[in-house]
This record gives C-alpha cells, structure tokens and sequence, in this order.
C-alpha cells in the first residue's frame, strides 16, 4: 500500500451552526460491556439515558471483535461480578437455546458467547431499562466550559448535532471522550509497547467427540502447545504465542477462536486499524490450513465469519484522581470508595513475537477493590470513565480490562450518573456510602467484609502473592 497522507496540510472548518438533537439527563458513549451496564443502570434509576454507538449493534470487542468467551466472573469460589453483568450473562445462556443451557448452565468462568443471541440479549435489555439506543453514530468533539462538558457532537447518516446531557458517561474503551475533553493519558508501556491485537474468528464444521478423543489419546492440553510449537518449526504457523489460548465451544460443530496476535497496533489510529484488519485476516487463513492439517476434529471445518474489526487490548489509561496499581492487585486492597472487587489475574499479552506473557494470578477466592476515583478523570467535573481505560498502571489494566469487570465499572458509573442527575451535581459530589448502598441493594458485590465508606469500617490489607509464568 502507499502512503498518501500528508500530515503538514491543514484546513480551517468554517464555524457550523449544529442542531440539539437531544437533551438527556445522561449519555453513554460506546455501546460495549461498560456502556450497556451503565446505561442499564442510569435509566434503571431514573434518569433519562441516551446510548451512543457507531456499530448497528452492542456488545464492543465481544460482539464486533467476536471474542469468544466471558472471562471469569468468580474469585474461584464464588462470584465477584454480579448485578447487571451476572444478569446478563444467566439471560445470554438462556436465550441462547437448549443445548447451549445444558453446557453451560452451571458455568460462571469461560462461557462461550453466542454472538448472535447476545446482540439480541442486549437490545432487549438496555431497550428494557428504558435508555434510548442511537446506532451508527459516532461522537466525535466535546464542547467545553470550564471544567465541564457542555455538549458533544455526534455524527451518523441524519448529518451532525449536538447531545446536551447533564453528564457523560465514556465506555467507549479507548476514552475518546477523556481525550476529546483533554483529560491527560498514556498509552501502553513506558517505551511505547502495546498489547498485540487479534482477529477472532468462528468456524463451523469441527467434531467435538474427535477432538476430545484426540485429546484423551494423546494426554494433550486442548491449548495444543505441542502442535502449535511443531506446526511454528515446519512454518506454517508464524512465531509467536506458543499455545490457542481461547477455543469456546458454541456447539459441538461451532467452535470460537482468539488465536494468535498481530502486532505493533495501536488502536487509536484509523491506519493501524486497517492494517491490523488486512493482516489479521490473513493470519486467520494461515491459521484455519494448520487445524485442517494437524488437529483432529477440525479436517472439515469452514470459516463463518471474522471479527469486523481487530479485538483491541489495550489504548488509552486516563489520569483519574486514584490510579491503581500492581501493589493494590497484589495487596489485594480495599478502598473506602470501592465500587467494584476484581479477582482476575494480570493478563499482558506479548508485545512482539519474541517477547512473553506476563501473568499474576491472586490466590484463590481473593480479590481488590476498584475504587470510584479510578473512573474520575482529572480536570473534568460532568465526565466518567469506565471500562478498560480507567486510570490504572499498565499491570493492573492488563486484569481490569476484561469484559465481567468493564460490566461492574459501568454499573456503577451509570447509578452514580443518575444519582448526580437528580442532584444537578458533578460526579465528585456524590455520596459515596450512598451509592454503595444502591450498588449493593441492587446486586452488585463489593466484598464480604468490605472496609467502606458505608460500612465506616478499618480496612484490612491482605497478603501479598506474586506468581510469574512464562
Ligand atoms: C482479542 C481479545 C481477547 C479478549 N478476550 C477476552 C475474554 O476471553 N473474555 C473477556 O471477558 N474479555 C476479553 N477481552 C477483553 C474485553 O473484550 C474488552 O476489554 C472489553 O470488551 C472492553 O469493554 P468496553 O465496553 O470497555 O469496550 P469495547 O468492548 O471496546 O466497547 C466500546 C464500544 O464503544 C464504541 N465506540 C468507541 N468509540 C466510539 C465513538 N467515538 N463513538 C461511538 N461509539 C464508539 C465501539 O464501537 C464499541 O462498541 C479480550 C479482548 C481482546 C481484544
């Protein structure tokens, strides 16, 4: 491809005069796991709620980047994600016919995602609740005053306009909005690496008894480290990670993969996406040849369908007024104005073909406590974050980012939002004990013996427990 851009030239815009388009009390930005829990939440308590979402439908990197799985929700012992997260997951497996109920019924870690039921699962729901959903529609400008955001400006097929909302709520998991308002971020690492991205794909045809066979036959992990490392040395599957780290099994023929990494993308640029799409695409096809040639179960399969964009790990971290870091994940530490536990474990996908994973796991039914000021970016009075871009160090996002905590987070941004709502206050304002009663009172976990503000109680620290593999 050739490089035709001219990055010196510029253009001034003449001044437009835009329509109001809407005036609710809140509006969410991305329609992925955070934004659907927090619109649910914000019109569930009473305040009028717009949804904004570029893609026709929900659901972000777990329906558009057709990643395969819910990571876990539970510490190993019991959930530590619950409320609308939960809910939507029990409706997903539900909705999702008898077959896939008789699987996964009992299952809360890994369960495999019903792209197409969940999209519906979604629309119901946040339809249910009352928010107000506007597809293929992006925002694109903030309009500022002062410390506050006075309206933003959205574009789709009807031309652009203005929202004007009492506040803004980011789940677009890149914080565009943090960024459009000028909110200070990093993105990635100290030298510029990110998370590789990857092409996840579905394919049918494959034999799960086969498979399984094959497995019990030869006593190999169904992550195949073996036929991966073999198929690497014949090369006919490129460097990299050494194993499939996610197979969900929708059915018995219809299985999901988050296979492999394209590297050096950096989400935040239309470029980087484009490239990642074309490359990812083709990784795919080098990928289905290997499972055709050397796993068993998977001769006939046919490629259905790929990600209509590259799953993206890791963008922007705002600066919020906490940042959480690696010792608080492995101090397991409480706040007093925790809004959310998370117990999963440090994932940090490599950053290059000859680099490693970085993982921590905390020990079994522990967590810590995501604290509500993570989500409040500096300088900004009417503004959250939630989701994958709260203000964390890279560690910590490497385990914050998964899809249960992005549902936790933006519950909690989408009561606190409607509790800021009724008072005709910014988000610092809010009553903290009180919002962790609603959060608690409406199904959500934030500990057993939590030392919060609520509970007024001494905040023990836990032990600390660090485990590096790879
Ligand atoms: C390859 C890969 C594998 C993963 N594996 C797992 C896994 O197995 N299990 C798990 O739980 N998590 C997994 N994750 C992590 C998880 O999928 C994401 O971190 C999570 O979905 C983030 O949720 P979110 O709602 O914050 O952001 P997203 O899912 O990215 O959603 C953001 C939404 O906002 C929309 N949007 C963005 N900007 C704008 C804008 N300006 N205007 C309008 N709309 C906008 C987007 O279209 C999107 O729908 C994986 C991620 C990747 C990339």
């Amino acid at each position: 491809m050739t490089n035709s851009s001219t990055n010196n030239l510029t253009v001034t815009i003449p001044a437009q005069k835009l329509t109001v388009s809407h005036t609710p009390d809140v509006v969410v930005v991305g329609g992925g796991a955070t934004g659907i829990a927090a619109a649910i939440a914000a019109a569930r308590n009473g305040a009028s709620t717009l949804l904004i979402e570029q893609r026709g439908y929900l659901g972000g990197m777990g329906t558009a980047a057709l990643v395969p799985a819910f990571c876990p929700y539970t510490d190993g012992e019991k959930p530590v994600i619950r409320g609308i997260g939960l809910d939507l997951l029990e409706k997903m497996k539900h909705a999702a016919g008898e077959d896939f109920l008789n699987r996964y019924e009992q299952l809360l870690d890994w369960v495999p995602i019903d792209v197409e039921t969940l999209k519906r699962v979604y629309d119901a729901e946040v339809l249910a609740s009352g928010a107000q959903v506007l597809f293929h529609t992006v925002a694109d400008q903030v309009l500022l005053d002062g410390d506050r955001i006075s309206g933003l400006v959205i574009s789709n097929k009807s031309g652009r306009s203005v929202v004007q909302a009492k506040l803004y709520i980011d789940a677009s998991g890149d914080a565009d909005l943090a960024a459009l308002a000028g909110v200070p971020f990093q993105v990635g690492g100290e030298n510029g690496e990110l998370q590789p991205g990857t092409m996840c794909y579905v394919v049918t045809g494959a034999d799960k008894n086969r498979f399984s066979q094959f497995l019990a036959d030869i006593g190999q992990h169904p992550q195949l480290e073996e036929l991966v490392t073999l198929a690497q040395q014949n090369g006919e599957l490129p460097e990299g990670r050494k194993r499939i780290s996610g197979m969900a099994w929708i059915s018995n023929s219809v299985v999901g993969f988050n296979f492999g990494h394209v590297f050096n993308i950096d989400g935040t640029k239309a470029e980087d996406l484009t490239r990642a799409a074309i490359e990812g695409r083709q990784l795919i096809d080098t990928q289905i040849r290997f499972l055709k040639k050397y796993v068993p179960g998977f001769e006939h399969i046919f490629l259905v369908h790929s990600g209509d964009q590259i799953g993206i790990r890791e963008t922007r971290r705002i600066q919020g007024d906490y940042t959480l870091v690696v010792d608080d994940f492995l101090s397991m530490r409480t706040f007093e104005d925790d809004i959310a536990r998370n117990s999963y474990f440090i994932d940090i996908h490599l950053a290059n073909a000859g680099s490693t994973m970085t993982i921590k796991h905390l020990p079994k039914g522990k967590s810590h406590g995501v604290p509500y000021r993570c989500m409040l970016p500096q300088g900004k009075s009417n503004l959250i974050v939630a989701g994958r871009s709260v203000s964390s160090d890279r560690p910590v996002q490497g385990s914050l980012r998964v899809m249960p905590n992005c549902f936790a987070m933006g519950e909690a941004a989408g009561v606190a939002a409607s509790m800021a709502s009724v008072k005709d206050i910014g988000f610092r304002e809010v009553s903290i004990p009180e919002l962790q009663r609603k959060l608690i009172e409406q199904g959500a976990y934030l500990g057993d013996n939590p030392g919060l503000a609520y509970a007024d109680q001494e905040v023990p620290v836990g032990s600390v427990h660090y485990e590096e593999e790879n």
